[in-house]
Parts: C-alpha cells; structure tokens; sequence
C-alpha cells in the first residue's frame, strides 16, 4: 500500500533518470561497455540502502520503496535498474545473516554508496540447479582459501565485495557463503564482452585463484551457504527483477503507444486501426496485472507476512506478461522495430535478459509446484527472516490500518 512517500520518492527517481540515465543510453548502446560511472552517480544517491536500517545510514524504506526505485530506473534504462537491483541483492545477505562485525563494516559503506556488494552463485556447470556447483573453499588453520570461477555476476565489474557461495563439503549442507573484497589477491574479473542487453550493466565472470579470506569472511554458518544463496534470490532476486520488468514494462507500453499515434497510416494515425487499438488493450491489462502483483508481494513483505509464493510468482508472471507485451509491440512497429538502434529493440533485448536471473520462469513454476506437493521440503523464507523485513508500525513509509472512525465512514458511503 503505498504513501505520499513513495510518491515523493517515484518523482525524485523520474527526475534523475530523465536528467541523468536518459543521456548515457546511447553511448552505452554504441559501446556496449560496462558503464561505471553510472553505477558511481545512481550508489551516490542512496538508493542501495533502500532497505538497510536507519541505524546504519540506510534509508529503511522496505520492500515497496525498493520497488518504485527499481522500476524507474528500469523504465529509463534496463542497464539503470539492473545496476540499483544488482547492489540492492548483494547487500540481502548481510542485512539478514551477516555478523554484527559484517553489519558493521558493510552497510553503512553500502547505504553510503561507497560500495557494490555483489552475489556470486552461478557457475558453468550449475545454474537453475545451484547444488551443481563445484568451485570450493578450503579451511586451513584461520583462513579459508577459495578457488573456482562464478559466471553472470550482477555488478561483476564494478562490485566492490563479492558475497560468494562455494563448496566447502557434501550435499545441501556442503555450501558456505563468504565476504570477498574485489582488490584481494587472487580475485579477477574476465574481460567485458558483452550480452545480448542491458548494455551498461555488467554480469560477467568473477574468479577465484587461491584467495585466502580470514574466518570472518563466512557469512551465516559454515555449511549455511544455501540459506544465504535461496534467502538473497527469494526475497531479494525475485522482486528486484520483477521491479527490472515492470519499469520495462512500463516503458514498452509508452513507447508502443507513442509509435501508434505518431506514425500515419491511410491518411490517420496507426492507432485509428482497431487491431492496433485492440493489442495495446491488451497491453494495458497485463501492464495493470503486473504491477498490482508486483507491488502487492512486496506490500506482503514490507508487513513480515508469508509471501514466497507470491514473490516467486510475481517474477514468473511479471516476465511473462512483459515478453508478450513485448511481442505486440514489435509487431505493432513491424520494419521500424528491427532497427537495433531503435528504443523498442532496445526493450526487447533488455526484457530477454529478465528472464534467467533468479530463476527463469520454469524454476518459478517448479518451486511453486513443490511448495503445494511439498510443503516441508522448503523453508518460507519470508516467515523466517519476517522479524528483519517487517516495517515498524511507526516508520512513515506504511499507512497506518484504517481507524474505526474511517471503517464506519467507508461502510457509510458503500452501504
Ligand atoms: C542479467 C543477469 C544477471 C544475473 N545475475 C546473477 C548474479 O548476480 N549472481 C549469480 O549468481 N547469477 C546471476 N545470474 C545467473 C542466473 O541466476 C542464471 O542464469 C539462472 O540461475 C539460470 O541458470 P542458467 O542460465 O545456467 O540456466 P539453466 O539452469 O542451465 O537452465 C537451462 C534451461 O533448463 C530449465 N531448467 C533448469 N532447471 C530446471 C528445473 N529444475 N525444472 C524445470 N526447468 C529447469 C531452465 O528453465 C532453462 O530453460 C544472472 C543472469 C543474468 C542473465
């Protein structure tokens, strides 16, 4: 349920995207490098600390501030909110499970912008299917050292601290998660190449050479990887990257609009044709269903309610609707959307990029079926964790419930 505040917040990041993100996109189109000075100007504002305590220089705004920030960046530039989403995921793990000493260190520096954690998970030979993974950490007498190689690390390239998850025994209890500064010795980011989208953002390939990390690198317990990998992509992953689409999504829907009522077709605009009138219909609704799902999962986790199910489907449903979205659009600006310098080919390799990170829509599904068939075979997250993601009652970013005063006045009027 969102405020004036968020109102105020969604108008200042319009603002500074238009200002500021809206120039860059072409040179980061042209170019098709990693854009840092970009992620240095979007930390500067703030907004990584959305959901990082008061107490430590974070704006403690929740779940649904994140959101408004994510989908206007994205709406601007998938790039933007893939940066801001990126850093947002990578603080998760630390808000929620890192030591005091951890907490200490690393948020006020994250909500200050100096930093951009990151979470290293995927490897080649371990994707959707996290337990695949091979790459390891070893304990020696006060240290661990790490080797192995993670690819498709959000912020690869301009993250500061890597939060990597590693091998360190057998099976699901086999997994331990650790702090890593990007300047230690050992640790090295391949060359930029660059994706099919988001062009600016970067998610390349972070390795590990025998870095030797102390004992209070490991973040939560040793053998506790997995609770920080499946904690940071449910409660974190999802709705950032449902945010990333509906702020796409958003600007898939103008800029199809725009093209429909500009371009003259038969001596009257495109949109006068009822088969155009009819798809951007439909884009409308499954713009208005994406973002009621989207921002009503978050709401869930803004009030410490169970809501793993509706994040996870939240993600599957905002790509889906926006891929479809995006199929109309292209066919609605038929040749002219085939230029790969145009804004909507843009959009749609930008939305294509949605898909995999934390979890492609058959993982959403997947987990959503076990959850009914196997109820005890998963951890709700969001119930676990619903002491740290509550909002307090106080805090100005959530409307207060309804009075009884304001009950009987609304009972009144609908009577
Ligand atoms: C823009 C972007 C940012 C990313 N950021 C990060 C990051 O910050 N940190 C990080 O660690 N990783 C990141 N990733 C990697 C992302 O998490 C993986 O791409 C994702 O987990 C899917 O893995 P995969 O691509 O290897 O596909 P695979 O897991 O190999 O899947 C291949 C196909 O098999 C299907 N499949 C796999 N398992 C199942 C199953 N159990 N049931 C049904 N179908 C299944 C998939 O749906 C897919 O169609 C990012 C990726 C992208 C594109």
């Amino acid at each position: 349920m969102t405020t004036d505040r968020h109102a105020d917040l969604r108008r200042t990041v319009r603002e500074f995207a238009r200002q500021e993100v809206a120039p860059r996109i072409a040179a980061m189109e042209h170019s098709q490098t990693v854009d840092s000075e970009l992620a240095a100007l979007i930390a500067a504002q703030g907004w990584l600390g959305a959901t990082i305590d008061r107490s430590w220089g974070g704006m403690g705004a929740g779940q649904e501030a994140k959101t408004v920030i994510i989908e206007e960046l994205a709406r601007v530039s998938g790039a933007a909110g893939a940066i801001v989403q990126a850093s947002q995921l990578g603080a998760a793990k630390i808000i929620h499970l890192g030591s005091p000493e951890q907490q200490r260190t690393w948020l006020p520096a994250i909500a200050a912008g100096d930093v951009l954690p990151t979470i290293a998970v995927t490897e080649t030979v371990s994707g959707g299917h996290v337990l695949g993974m091979q790459s390891t950490a070893r304990r020696t007498r006060n240290s661990w050292v790490l080797d192995g190689e993670k690819v498709f690390v959000g912020n690869s390239h301009v993250g500061g601290l890597h939060g990597v998850v590693l091998r360190t025994g057998n099976g699901p209890a086999g997994l331990t998660a650790f702090l890593v500064e990007s300047d230690r010795p050992g640790v090295s980011v391949l060359p930029h190449s660059s994706a099919l989208g988001l062009h600016g953002f970067s998610f390349g390939t972070v390795r590990f050479d025998r870095v030797k990390v102390p004992a209070s690198a490991v973040v939560g317990d040793v053998g506790g990887g997995l609770a920080v990998a499946y904690s940071s992509s449910v409660l974190y992953g999802r709705p950032n990257l449902t945010a990333v689409a509906l702020g796409l999504h958003r600007a898939v829907v103008e800029r199809t609009v725009t093209e429909a009522t500009t371009r003259t077709r038969y001596g009257a605009p495109l949109a006068d044709l009822a088969v155009v009138q009819h798809k951007i219909g439909q884009m409308a609704s499954r713009f208005a269903v994406a973002r009621a799902l989207a921002y009503e999962a978050v709401a869930l986790l803004d009030r410490g309610e169970s809501c793993d199910d509706e994040l996870m489907a939240a993600k599957h449903q905002n790509v889906e609707l926006l891929l479809d979205s995006v199929r109309q659009a292209m066919e609605i600006h038929a040749a002219a959307g085939l230029d790969a310098r145009s804004e909507i080919a843009r959009l749609m390799r930008d939305s294509w990029c949605i898909n995999p990170p934390a979890g492609t829509g058959d993982i959403q599904v997947h987990r959503l079926a076990e959850q009914l068939l196997h109820p005890r075979r998963h951890l709700d997250w969001s119930q676990r964790l619903a002491g740290a993601l509550r909002l307090p009652p106080h805090e100005t970013w959530t409307r207060a419930p309804a009075g009884k005063d304001q009950v009987d006045a609304l009972q009144t009027r609908t009577s």
